[in-house]
């Protein structure tokens, strides 16, 4: 009950109230050896319908962000902790985080990320096994084992609490900035082209 050819899970019938709802798996996206990976919640309406994370208004909000620091979404890893759109948007229960779990340690163990930037309360509490105030701990760096070794995670709030609450901005620039910092030297060139 699940495949994984790569990077891709091409077929996953593991949660049954994902796979009512959903019109496609949608699979991570981006270099798989980027040095930055992005793990979000899970896929909402237009990532169902695009196959892609992060393409709806977060998505936008992550690009023009990303923009900001000289990086563009070609420079980096995207996914999210479930492949699979909730019904109503609502949060993946523990259950569903973990039977997609599998996809994810093994992702992040294939693209070996130089840091996991965890976007918003559900990514950030799902890798570290915390709890997480996520608006106070943003910016920080934690440590977890994760695709077969210690790895930086890197706490950041969710792109969409930026457009709910203003002063989440400075929190969510500040991550960045330390994310694009630390995301070794591949990560600018393909937005030098753009100059
Ligand atoms: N929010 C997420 O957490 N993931 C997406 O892919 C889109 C919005």
């Amino acid at each position: 009950m699940g495949t994984m050819e790569g990077l891709e899970v091409t077929e996953c019938e593991r949660c049954p109230a994902l796979v009512d709802c959903r019109s496609q798996i949608v699979n991570g996206t981006g270099p798989a050896d980027a040095d930055l990976l992005f793990v979000g919640e899970g896929p909402g309406a237009r990532e169902d319908e695009q196959g892609e994370p992060f393409v709806g208004r977060s998505g936008s909000v992550l690009d023009d962000k990303l923009r900001d620091k000289g990086l563009s979404r070609a420079d980096v890893r995207i996914t999210n902790c479930v492949r699979c759109r909730p019904p109503e948007n609502r949060d993946p229960t523990k259950e569903e985080l973990d039977n997609c779990r599998e996809y994810l340690e093994r992702e992040i163990e294939l693209v070996n990320p130089d840091v996991i930037v965890t976007l918003g309360k559900v990514p950030s509490e799902h890798l570290l096994d915390r709890d997480v105030a996520v608006t106070s701990e943003a910016g920080t760096i934690a440590n977890a084992e994760l695709g077969g070794e210690i790895r930086d995670v890197l706490i950041c709030v969710h792109p969409a609490a930026t457009l709910y609450d203003r002063s989440q901005e400075s929190t969510f620039d500040t991550a960045l900035e330390k994310a694009a910092n630390m995301g070794g030297s591949s990560g600018g060139q393909s937005s030098l082209g753009e100059f």
